[in-house]
């Protein structure tokens, strides 16, 4: 595997330009556990500025931890996560780093957007309203600002017609656009997926992942994705990373792992799932 420190890369002359102005992720010797379960072990990987990567492996191998991380919805018990060339879990002090606090990690949030395998889109409020708060509320857009912003991305995802149900008249296919729509529109930097289609019924899958697809082709955001669907990790990854007990087992490009992987635990797994 390639551990590259961020920032080697940068200026390096025999590096190709950056296409994107999105930060990349470093992962440097991160320790997650909960109780006496240490499920991440001085864990290290990157995703390069505009990358866009698949966490694959068994169930319990840590993939939700990681974005759940990212999502500063847990804390790491040791290491350093880095957003670009800022730390996300921590934060300078002088030539130091020390835990971040609640500031430093609500603005770091800002850059990170994430969809989930339950929509959690807010129940009480409508299509427009799950749009406009947080762009209002947290990035100070003016009313009209989100509104024009939430009906641009209603447009994009086919729901424009949608703008004043509730959650609850939606179908969960309908549900999730609105919540990739929701995400997009604090015009994160790095997009989050975790099992976006599995909470879907069967025929609603496709409509979403496609739309997926042409998000991650037609934007330059730095993605990292969690998925047990094969074909979705094929088609939108430019690398994949196989997990197995919080560790990367195989890296490398969907066509490779997915037809030549290397490890037995990596066939195993693919087997399973395929
Ligand atoms: P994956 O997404 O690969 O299925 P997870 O990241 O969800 O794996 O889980 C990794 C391990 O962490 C599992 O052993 C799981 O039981 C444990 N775990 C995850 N979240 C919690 C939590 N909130 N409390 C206790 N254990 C947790």
């Amino acid at each position: 595997s390639e551990n590259v420190p961020a920032g080697t890369a940068r200026g390096a002359p025999d590096v190709p330009p950056q296409r994107t102005d999105a930060p990349g992720i470093r992962f440097e010797k991160v320790v997650k556990r909960f109780g006496r379960n240490v499920v991440l072990r001085e864990l290290d990987f990157e995703v390069a500025p505009g990358e866009r990567v698949t966490l694959i492996g068994p169930s319990g191998s840590g993939k939700t931890t990681i974005l759940r991380l990212l999502m500063t919805l847990e804390k790491v018990d040791g290491g350093v996560i880095w957003i670009g060339d800022r730390p996300l879990s921590h934060m300078r002090r002088g030539d130091r780093l020390v835990p971040a606090n609640e500031k430093h990690l609500h603005e770091m949030r800002k850059q990170v957007g994430m969809v989930f395998q339950q929509f959690n889109l807010f129940p009480n409020m409508n299509v427009l309203r799950n749009l406009t708060e947080a762009p209002m509320r947290v990035l100070g857009l003016s009313k009209d600002e989100a509104v024009e912003r939430a009906r641009r991305l209603l447009d994009m995802v086919g729901l424009a017609d949608k703008i004043d149900a509730h959650p609850s008249q939606l179908s969960g296919g309908q549900q999730q656009r609105v919540a990739i729509a929701r995400a997009l529109a604090m015009e994160p930097k790095v997009l989050l997926l975790d099992e976006v289609t599995s909470a879907l019924d069967p025929e609603l899958v496709v409509g979403v992942q496609d739309l997926l697809r042409d998000i991650a082709r037609g934007s330059d955001l730095t993605m990292l994705c969690v998925t047990h669907e094969m074909g979705f990790a094929r088609d939108i990854s430019d690398r994949v990373l196989m997990f197995d007990q919080g560790q990367i087992v195989e890296e490398g490009p969907p066509e490779r792992i997915f037809e030549e992987p290397a490890e037995q635990r990596t066939r195993d797994f693919l087997q399973a799932v395929l």
